[in-house]
């Protein structure tokens, strides 16, 4: 599936005026600087307040556990979930059950370490699949490639919090499992997303346009999506079926300490660009696309969720997202493969190719 899309290495992004204490850029949404360049999400941040791991203890001293397993883990085989694993069988002794659910881009190493984290802790790992996820998710992938790439873009998670949550949800239910742990934080809770979906809201007359100009794909999506919809419960409902805690609620999150404990207890591998979501490929595509559109990806969110935490240096970001450009260089010949996966057609994977090919767009479309 050699592509025939001539990539530019325009790498201007690293020109973009960035905020003086985070690094966030000109491009990201709704960003303004007062006087000394400072932006306006540093000037309104509040620093995460932890709930104590004290409290996390009186947490788990209040439930009732009985039965083979004292909790589930969603894991997906990446840096945060695997320590929360790591933790609860280590340091809270409990007994989990890992819960992962494979949407077919699961990338070899993520699940390596997942064999390797359970083997070493003695854990059970459930691993689940969902041949409805991947017709939905290629349903919607293709009618909103139609609307727009930011659409597109959008739609590339479509499913997998259902059959995360609803998969974790399930099994505590089989099994009489009262709690799940997950290792989701408040720093990866990046702003832009939010305003992007909201951008999003589609009018009637968008809708119809699709469904007039393709009918069929647009029934059998809904009906793809509904059955779907059925059988893999939304994030909240999953949540609020079976008690769930998330473990950096109450314990700092702290990566330096994830890595030694990883890297020293499990043999634990990354990406050599990242340790952030490297262990689905989808992923390539969202932090491509992304940055076609803004310049940016969510590497520059966290970093600057991290500089305000005190967490990392501003130098220290700025050299960590110089690294996107060498993983962009290496990620782009292997997209053509991962679309095909995603059962896209030629003239559809053309068309992705040919946008995240250019060199990005870096002026601010969001507005202020
Ligand atoms: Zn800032």
């Amino acid at each position: 599936m050699a592509s025939d899309i001539s990539v530019s290495n325009n790498d201007s992004s690293l020109n973009l005026r960035r905020c003086t204490r985070c690094i966030l850029p000109e491009t990201y949404p709704r960003i303004d600087f007062d006087n000394n360049g400072v932006c306006n999400y540093c000037r309104a941040y509040n620093k995460i307040i932890y709930k104590n791991e004290h409290n996390f203890d009186l947490l788990l001293k209040s439930v009732h556990f009985q039965g083979n397993f004292d909790c589930v883990v969603p894991l997906s085989g990446g840096r945060d979930s695997t320590f929360v694993l790591h933790q609860m069988v280590r340091r809270y002794g409990l007994k989990p059950v890992a819960y992962n659910y494979d949407n077919g881009f699961v990338n070899p190493f993520a699940v390596q370490n997942m064999q390797a984290a359970c083997n070493k802790l003695g854990v059970k790992l459930v691993r689940q699949t969902s041949r409805l996820h991947s017709i939905a998710r290629k349903c919607f992938l293709k009618i909103n490639l139609k609307k727009s790439p930011l659409h597109f873009l959008s739609t590339l998670c479509y499913g997998c919090q259902n059959t995360i949550w609803g998969g974790a949800m399930k099994l505590a239910n089989e099994h009489g499992i009262p709690l799940i742990v997950s290792g989701e934080s408040k720093i990866e809770e990046a702003e832009y997303k939010k305003i992007q979906l909201n951008q999003l809201q589609e009018n009637t007359q968008d809708i119809l346009k699709v469904a007039l100009k393709s009918p069929f794909l647009y029934s059998f999506g809904k009906c793809a999506k509904m059955l779907f919809c059925l059988r893999y419960p939304s994030k909240e409902t999953a949540l609020n079926a079976v008690q769930t805690v998330r473990l950096f609620d109450y314990a700092r999150y702290d990566e330096k300490q994830f890595l030694t404990a990883l890297n020293d207890d499990l043999e634990w591998q990354s990406d050599k660009h990242t340790t952030w979501r490297f262990d689905c490929f989808i992923h390539n595509v969202i932090l491509l696309m992304t940055y076609q559109l803004m310049g940016m990806t969510e590497w520059d969110d966290y970093c600057s969720v991290e500089i305000r935490e005190d967490m990392m240096t501003r130098d220290a970001a700025l050299e960590r997202i110089s690294r996107f450009a060498d993983y962009r260089n290496q990620s782009l010949p292997k997209l053509d493969e991962i679309l095909y996966q995603m059962e896209l057609n030629q003239s559809e994977r053309h068309k992705i190719l040919s946008f995240v090919s250019q060199s990005p767009q870096l002026e601010n479309k969001w507005g202020v």
